[in-house]
């Protein structure tokens, strides 16, 4: 469980879809969005073929953000 911390704007988009963000996957609108979006970072940063993330850890992600 991801700790929610205060914040001003509530209501973020989704930065690959630009749909509401929601909370349990913030700031995306969805796990499938924040996926996407990791696979497409980690593209940019490595250079690495893209690859299925069928078992990426949801919980594990926003844990890095606290
Ligand atoms: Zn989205």
């Amino acid at each position: 469980m991801a700790i929610t911390k205060p914040s001003k704007s509530i209501l973020k988009k989704c930065p690959n879809c630009e749909k509401l963000a929601v909370a349990k996957f913030r700031p995306f609108c969805s796990s499938r969005c924040s996926q996407l979006d990791l696979s497409k970072w980690l593209n940019e940063n490595y250079r690495v073929p893209v690859v299925e993330i069928d078992d990426f850890d949801e919980e594990e992600f926003l844990d890095e953000e606290n």
